[in-house]
């Protein structure tokens, strides 16, 4: 039983189950069915065009609704091929008249004031029915880039053509460069890198952006429509089928790549409360409302009401939507604190039924727990982890601080020196799901491990500013340097790998730290970086290799703690994974070792299986190609400021072909 701090109307109102909510379409007819249980009258009012702005806009007709006292929904039937018809309600509530675009929208016109009918068979792109999900068999075996649709290809070094600039279709092109260069950009940049899935920064319908004129820039999370995609990506906005295609043609080209796709959804709160499709069409139902004012846990003016029957039902109904309209593979839960724990739990159940690999996670925090509205034990927080499916992920934030300080300031984490919070870092290394360590979570599949994501500094910049001026080295190659312990961090941890775009190229936006609604010149992709920094994407790359060669970093069960022996000395840390039922071809053993200090260091490798005596060296200061580099042994020191990572000789010679004698440098020849 949740706790609610306000009016529940859920005892008062008929409530609906069935899955019609919206329109039915067929090329002879419509019907139109909406839920509005306190209204005395709805009116059907069907337009020619999606905008009152747009030449020749004319009403087509006003139809009466008529209302099933039994389920408080409105329907009417409508004869005739209506696909490319828009439509609005006009609902009655008291003594008050809104007109209003369908909750249940599936398409709309231009700044979507207008619903529109269509018929989706024809929003397929060619091949769409051969289009497959691109799904990983355990939420761990994901590695996620995070990417704004705009921010991908605004750039002209994204090499993308002009007219797809900023929008859906610019995950279309292939063999994109930077121009005049050989450097692979976007879609082929991605291909290369080996990520598994793309989440999209909000891509349904948002508020901030005029999709007239695309001047302003916005991150887009200020939802309007929740199952429209948003209008300012597609090369049409006025024509609401054409957003729909294209958003089609980008998924399909992240799929034939072998790339899935997740979506980051908002239901938390919306662009606005009472100009909303909710709050008109059933007022102070939708949202947590305390009398006329809006509960504000979402920091953005308005939360929504998952606990209330219907609200539950519409984010379940979206959410299956975009699975099977879209073929979407994922979703990141903006702010899942506002969100209660029954919610998030039926919605991991529904989403079952289509297929259990969907993934699932979300920020497990609010911007105000004052003003939730639900009490603290039934929201999606860390500390509630335990009551969640174990394949509902959360942001580890505390690994997060632990890696490199706070997210604004210019404190330091362990990447640039600091021991302050290491505890963090290493029960982070093991998915937050050791009891020895630290443990908020029940298996590692609900850990999302990462160092950046799209709000506060990028890592580089973070770097740039916590390395204070009168540190003894502040070069760029130092900064590249705790960048890739961040990276080893990262790929190299039990959990979810997730990094932001470009975190593998110093994506910078210029110390901006909050870069919501900062123009292009900022949060644009430099895709000229690639060149620079190609050192440092190879890194990433070599350990994105590594882990998809060892099942253990993998491991999404309560026993994946239990095979790694974590040390720490004051300044190494080593984790040693012993992969005992290793498959053959995958390493048996594993060492993950890191050294943030300015010396070199020894350490030892320890577990409490027998280890092998034969180690390779294949991640070191300098390379992370997974090739062997040396021979190591336990008088081996760590050199400053780098990773290693040793696999056992057997698997390595298993895997690649015995090494031949005297090919790689034995330990004693290393120049440490
Ligand atoms: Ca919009």
């Amino acid at each position: 039983m949740i706790t609610k701090y306000y009016s529940n109307k859920d005892e008062i109102y008929n409530t609906y189950d069935k899955d019609d909510l919206g329109f039915v379409y067929s090329k002879e007819s419509t019907t139109f069915k909406v839920w509005a249980p306190a209204a005395s009258q709805v009116l059907l009012k069907l337009y020619s065009t999606g905008s009152y702005q747009e030449d020749g806009a004319t009403v087509l007709a006003i139809k009466q609704m008529r209302k099933d006292e039994l389920t408080g929904v409105w329907e009417k039937t409508v004869l005739g091929d209506l696909h490319g018809v828009y439509y609005t309600y006009v609902v009655q509530n008291g003594n008050k008249s809104s007109e209003t675009q369908d909750v249940y929208s599936k398409a709309t016109g231009v700044n979507s004031a207008r619903s529109m009918v269509v018929d989706l068979e024809r929003t397929n792109p060619q091949g769409w029915e051969n289009d497959k999900h691109i799904f990983v068999d355990e939420q761990t075996n994901a590695i996620v880039w995070e990417v704004h649709v705009r921010d991908f290809s605004s750039s002209n070094t994204s090499g993308v053509s002009k007219q797809h600039r900023g929008t859906y279709l610019a995950f279309t092109e292939t063999d994109t460069k930077v121009p005049y260069t050989n450097a692979k950009t976007c879609l082929s940049y991605l291909k290369d890198l080996g990520i598994t899935h793309v989440q999209l920064n909000p891509v349904f319908d948002f508020g901030s952006v005029n999709e007239e004129t695309c001047v302003e820039y916005n991150w887009g999370y200020d939802p309007v429509n929740y199952c429209v995609p948003e209008g300012s990506y597609s090369t049409d906005p006025y024509h609401g089928e054409v957003r729909i295609k294209e958003f089609k043609e980008m998924v399909k080209a992240l799929h034939d790549n072998g790339i899935g796709v997740i979506m980051d959804v908002v239901y938390n709160h919306m662009y606005s409360g009472d100009d909303s499709c909710f709050e008109k069409t059933v007022p102070d139902y939708y949202f947590r409302k305390q009398g006329n004012r809006y509960l504000n846990s979402s920091g953005c003016g308005n939360v929504t009401a998952s606990e209330k029957i219907m609200y539950r039902k519409y984010m379940i109904d979206s959410l299956k939507y975009w699975v099977e309209e879209y073929h979407i593979d994922g979703f990141r839960f903006d702010l899942m604190a506002c969100h209660d724990v029954d919610t998030m739990n039926q919605i991991r159940e529904e989403l079952d039924k289509i297929d259990r690999r969907i993934l699932i996670y979300g920020e497990p925090w609010t911007a105000d727990n004052g003003d939730n509205g639900i009490s603290g034990e039934d929201c999606c927080s860390k500390s509630n982890a335990h009551k969640l499916s174990s394949r509902i992920g959360m942001f580890n934030d505390d690994m997060r601080n632990g890696i490199k300080g706070g997210s604004d300031d210019d404190t330091k984490g362990y990447i640039q020196g600091s021991s302050f919070d290491t505890y963090k870092v290493l029960a982070g290394m093991l998915g937050a799901s050791s009891d020895t360590f630290g443990r908020w979570a029940k298996r590692p599949s609900q850990c999302v491990t990462y160092a950046s994501a799209h709000d506060n500094l990028t890592l580089w910049d973070k770097l740039l500013k916590s390395n204070w001026l009168n540190d003894f080295d502040t070069t760029e190659s130092r900064i590249i340097d705790q960048n890739k312990l961040s990276a080893t961090f990262i790929l190299m941890s039990l959990g979810i790998p997730f990094m932001l775009a470009g975190e593998e190229f110093a994506r910078t936006k210029y110390g901006d730290h909050n870069s919501y609604r900062s123009p292009d010149s900022v949060n644009s992709i430099d895709w000229s970086r690639t060149i620079k920094y190609k050192e440092l994407i190879d890194y990433y790359k070599g350990l994105i290799a590594i882990r998809k060669k060892f099942s253990l970093l993998t491991d999404s069960s309560e026993n994946a703690v239990h095979k790694t022996y974590m040390t720490y000395n004051g300044k190494v840390i080593a984790g040693t994974m012993a992969n005992i039922h290793a498959s053959d071809d995958e390493y048996k053993y594993m060492a993950i070792v890191l050294n943030n200090t300015n010396e070199k260091c020894p350490f030892e490798l320890k577990s409490k299986y027998d280890l092998p005596n034969r180690w390779y060296v294949i991640v070191d200061h300098d390379s992370a190609s997974g090739e062997a580099i040396r021979e190591f042994d336990n008088n081996m020191e760590i050199r400053p400021n780098s990773a290693l990572v040793i696999v056992d000789a057997d698997s390595y010679d298993r895997l690649h072909g015995a090494v031949e004698k005297n090919t790689i440098p034995s330990s004693s020849d290393n120049k440490y």
